[in-house]
């Protein structure tokens, strides 16, 4: 059977009648794109991190299906993974008496009556700026309040297991420590570079892995979070690419401009969130659980990591560093 017999599902968002036409004669790679840290500098992270996981179409189905079953074990079914506020601690959780032995209704029942309390003592206090921020925090985490913050960390630990497991999936990524990152001498922006970089990794991986035959040439398309702030500048940057090529490589292999897509209801671009997370966390933090996990899908040549770069100083003796010279 060939690779694309048992491709079988549909590919979020709905592609054009073109995509559709090349997603069922063509090898096609899907990549998605998420960033971690802010990249203004210096901006409230040391890092900026943007992250890319690439998966064949004919695995996507697979994919989508293993991170349903988690998410289900979870109680989390069709909500966002957003790692960095699920792995936040709720203090309300805490003021819980045995929080840990109620079931996950009562759970939420009782820390949404402390945050309505909170709420409610905010507004009173005249306190604004405080209240608007807690009232953000609170619908950004309310989904994710029937989980205790082991059971959290065990949610996303099993997802990241997921991706370790696919041996298909290939990670790319630009990691800019912005303390070394010197904008005048590289005539770009922290996200540029990291943008430029990550293209140039994925189209190089589509060229290596294309068959001799021209004619099962591997194509690629990259999918994006839609961020209002960046969806202009990759489409436009994507656009120069096309034309000149980056500073590494022409694009032979990546076709269109990113598509951008809700990441609310795209579960690929959320792993992608995920990954970029470990890879600062890991890099500011020594973080190493989730980054142990993530990093084995980094795309390598032999023993050497091509796929994952740390932008830093040359003395760095983190893993990526060391991976990446070796
Ligand atoms: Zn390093």
């Amino acid at each position: 059977m060939s690779r694309y017999a048992s491709y079988s599902g549909t590919i979020s968002p709905n592609p054009s009648r073109f995509f559709l036409h090349i997603l069922l004669i063509k090898p096609m790679y899907l990549c998605y794109l998420d960033e971690s840290g802010t990249p203004d500098v210096p901006g409230n992270t040391p890092h900026y991190v943007l992250a890319g996981l690439s998966i064949p179409v004919w695995h996507w189905k697979t994919c989508d299906n293993d991170i349903s079953l988690v998410k289900q074990k979870y109680n989390l079914s069709d909500v966002e993974i957003h790692v960095a506020w699920i792995l936040r601690k709720y203090p309300e959780q805490v003021k819980v008496p045995d929080f840990n032995s109620l079931d996950h209704r009562q759970r939420r029942y009782e820390v949404e009556m402390l945050r309505k309390r909170e709420l409610l003592r905010l507004q009173k206090s005249g306190n604004s700026k405080l209240y608007r921020q807690t009232r953000k925090n609170y619908r950004k985490t309310e989904d994710y309040i029937h989980l205790s913050h082991k059971d959290r960390k065990d949610f996303i630990a099993d997802v990241a297991k997921c991706v370790s497991h696919w041996g298909f999936a290939r990670l790319f990524a630009e990691c800019v420590d912005k303390i070394f990152f010197d904008p005048v001498r590289t005539a770009q922006s922290v996200d540029e570079q990291a943008f430029e970089q990550v293209v140039s990794r994925f189209e190089q991986y589509l060229e290596i892995t294309t068959p001799p035959s021209v004619k099962d040439k591997n194509f690629g398309l990259i999918i994006h979070d839609n961020n209002e702030t960046v969806a202009r500048k990759h489409t436009n940057l994507m656009k120069k690419f096309h034309h000149k090529g980056t500073l590494w490589t022409r694009l032979k292999n990546i076709i269109e401009t990113p598509l951008f897509v809700d990441s609310q209801l795209t579960s690929m671009v959320q792993i992608a969130d995920l990954c970029a997370y470990a890879l600062r966390r890991y890099l500011e933090n020594n973080e190493e659980e989730l980054f142990k996990l993530i990093y084995q899908r980094a795309d390598r040549k032999e023993s050497i990591v091509v796929g994952i770069r740390h932008f830093t100083t040359s003395a760095c003796s983190c893993r990526i560093c060391k991976t990446h010279r070796a």
